[in-house]
This record gives C-alpha cells, sequence and structure tokens, in this order.
C-alpha cells in the first residue's frame, strides 16, 4: 500500500508511492482541498490535468449537503464528481468541533447543530466509517476530537482519550463493514489522526499508542490552529518520531510553502492546505519571487505575467495587467486565473521537492527556499 522509494541522507525526507484502489501517488503530495467535491472555481478535470492524483474532501460537509442518499445514487464520490484520481476524506471531527454551532460529546460520540440549518445530528465513530464507505473513499480518516487553541492540560488529556478509544472503534467498525460491503469497497483505507493538543508528552503517547494500531496510515493534526511555527514543528516532530517508518504521514491542513518544505524535512509524507485556493481568491498570489499581492499598483501596466517563471494557463497566456483589470473588476474569471496559477505553483513544489529528494539535493533545496516564504 505504502513504499518508501529514496530516504534523503541529510534530513528526513523520503520519497514513496502511495497505492489506493484508484491509483498510485508518488508521495510527498499535496493534495488541494475540495471540501464539498469541488475544488473552488476549477472543475475536477482541471484538478486532474494539473497532475493532482489525489484530492481532499470532507465527510461533515458532504454528510450535511448533498446528503449521503445523494451520493450512494452515483455509488462514489468519485462518480458523483467525475474527478479521475482518489479521493481522501476527512472525518469532519475538526469540523464538528470549530464550524458546528455547538458539539457534545457523549460516550458513544458527539451530537452538534448543523452550521447550515441548525439540525441536530449524532456522529459516532462506526457511523463516520459507515458514511465515509457510502462515499467510497480511497482513503477514510477517524472520527477524532479537536480540542482547539489554548485549553487546559485536563481537557486536553480528556479529548485525547476519547480520540484514542474512537480510534479503536474505527478500526473495528472498518472491520465489521468490510464483510458487508461489496468487493470493490472492501479496500477503503483508513487513516488514524494522533492529537495532544500543544503538550509534548501527550502527543508522544498519541501517536505511540495508535502506532500499535492496524491503519493504513496516520495523520497529525490539530496544528496549525494559531500557535507560533516553533511550537508546531515541535509538535509535528514528537509525533513522527513515535510513529511507524513504514506507513504514511499525513499532517493536516499546513500549509505556506516554506511550512511544506520544511515539514517533508521533518518526514511528513502528504498535505492539504487551503491556502493556495483561498489566498488566489483574495488577489494573494506564489511567485518564484515570493508571495505577491495582484491588486499592487505595480501591475497596473505589466504587460509580463504575473510570474514569468511559471508555465501555467494564467502566465502563459496573459499579462499580469490583464489578470489585475479582471480582479479588479471583480470578474470572476480573474479568481480561476489565480487559483490555476497558485495550485500550479504549489504542484511545481512538491514536484521540486521529490525531485530534489531523489537526486540528493534536498538539503541545499530546503535551505534556500527557506529564505523566500
Ligand atoms: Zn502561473
Amino acid at each position: 500500500m505504502f513504499k518508501i522509494i529514496k530516504k534523503d541522507g541529510l534530513t528526513a525526507a523520503r520519497t514513496g508511492v502511495l497505492t489506493t484502489k484508484n491509483g498510485t501517488i508518488e508521495t510527498p503530495v499535496f493534495m488541494p482541498v475540495g471540501t464539498i467535491g469541488t475544488v473552488k472555481s476549477l472543475s475536477p478535470f482541471e484538478i486532474y490535468d494539473e497532475g493532482f492524483k489525489i484530492m481532499l474532501s470532507n465527510t461533515y460537509h458532504l454528510f450535511l449537503r448533498p446528503g449521503t442518499d445523494v451520493i450512494e445514487k452515483f455509488g462514489s464520490l468519485k462518480n458523483f464528481t467525475e474527478y479521475k484520481g482518489s479521493i481522501l476524506t476527512d472525518s469532519g471531527g475538526f469540523q464538528i468541533f470549530s464550524l458546528a454551532k455547538f458539539a457534545k460529546i457523549k460516550d458513544k460520540g458527539v451530537e452538534f447543530m448543523s452550521h447550515i440549518d441548525g439540525e441536530t445530528h449524532f456522529f459516532t465513530p462506526e457511523r463516520v466509517i459507515e458514511i465515509q464507505r457510502i462515499l467510497d473513499s480511497d482513503i477514510m480518516m477517524q472520527l477524532d476530537v479537536f480540542s482547539g487553541p489554548d485549553v487546559k492540560r485536563e481537557k486536553a488529556e480528556k479529548d485525547l482519550d476519547i480520540t484514542l478509544r474512537w480510534a479503536e472503534r474505527s478500526i473495528e467498525a472498518k472491520n465489521r463493514t468490510a464483510s458487508a460491503m461489496p468487493e470493490k469497497q472492501k479496500d477503503n483505507l483508513l487513516f488514524l489522526i494522533t492529537q495532544g493538543n500543544f503538550f509534548e508528552d501527550l502527543r508522544e503517547e498519541s501517536a505511540h499508542i495508535m502506532s500499535g494500531m492496524d491503519a493504513s496510515g496516520y495523520a497529525i493534526g490539530g496544528l496549525a490552529v494559531g500557535e507560533s511555527k516553533k511550537t508546531m514543528f515541535r509538535m509535528l516532530e514528537i509525533s513522527i518520531s513515535n510513529l511507524p517508518e513504514n506507513k504514511p504521514r499525513y499532517l493536516m491542513g499546513v500549509g505556506t510553502p516554506a511550512d511544506i518544505v520544511n515539514a517533508v524535512s521533518l518526514g511528513v509524507d502528504m498535505f492539504d492546505c487551503v491556502l493556495p485556493t483561498r489566498n488566489a481568491r483574495n488577489g494573494f498570489v506564489f511567485t518564484s519571487r515570493g508571495t505577491v499581492n495582484i491588486k499592487n499598483s505595480l501591475y497596473k501596466s505589466e504587460t509580463l505575467p504575473i510570474d514569468p517563471e511559471c508555465s501555467c494557463f494564467c502566465c502563459k497566456n496573459f499579462s499580469a495587467a490583464y489578470v489585475r483589470h479582471a480582479f479588479m473588476s471583480r470578474e470572476i474569471f480573474s479568481q480561476r486565473l489565480l487559483t490555476i496559477h497558485n495550485l500550479h505553483f504549489y504542484q511545481n513544489l512538491i514536484l521540486r521537492v521529490r525531485q530534489s529528494i531523489e537526486s540528493g539535493s534536498f538539503h541545499d533545496f530546503s535551505k534556500n527556499y527557506s529564505s523566500l516564504f
């Protein structure tokens, strides 16, 4: 399922190949965020053609809208979206505890109120696996408890305890549902989510205990929620050092280009983040010169592309002045162009990361790169 191809000599970076029921994915990999099955402003075909062989969607959101009954009619989320690659669905633990109007943890699961229509729902770890079976996700994620920033140790301990119990119940639910599923759905992989808030020993405990469970891979959750970079990377380092070497590691919701390069050097294989797509819609553009703002008057009559070194559809065809004009006039097309560009930038970054690990030059690449962002 996961094979390490090359390990870097100077850092913990590695390249690998992850095999899902719908294809093979070279790692490190960046997954664009298609929360409800669309990456904002692009088609699933464009995402795949840009080289993204896996995208991220969200169980909580898809459950609320359009609902599993709709997706069940299509046989899978993949059929529903017409996306040709693999799909990883986050469980929605993060969304329940950060987005829902309230979330009440009980012994069995969590009761929450939809942020859309105020309706009350109840998720158990088992139910979340069943929903992801209906979505037929290539990679399912366990239901976890996101404690949030600035919580006391007592709460972090309690939340971790629940997350660990839910991890076990998720594995049991996966095994139990496998026997009742059609053959094609038996190989939905399951990743567990390590937590532990910002307490070193809890992070260690979480990764250590979960590494003894039968999961296909491990995510590091609850980071990049307002803590310092130093704290984030410390927690990441502790989590990874307690996870098995031979399983993929997925850092959830991170991050800037420099964060990605730094996390790869600690041994992370998979990433997702809204940054390239959300920033594009707000006019912030990642370029080979660093991050620029398309609203800057510098670009008002710039005949060159936004990034002359970029080979994306936007930069190949349009001047910075034209893109800026469209953006300032609030034309939807400008958001598409900037999203295409930013995702191309992230894809190109991850390609260069992989190439530099394979050629033994990742250490130099990461040193030069971090100063840009
Ligand atoms: Zn471009």
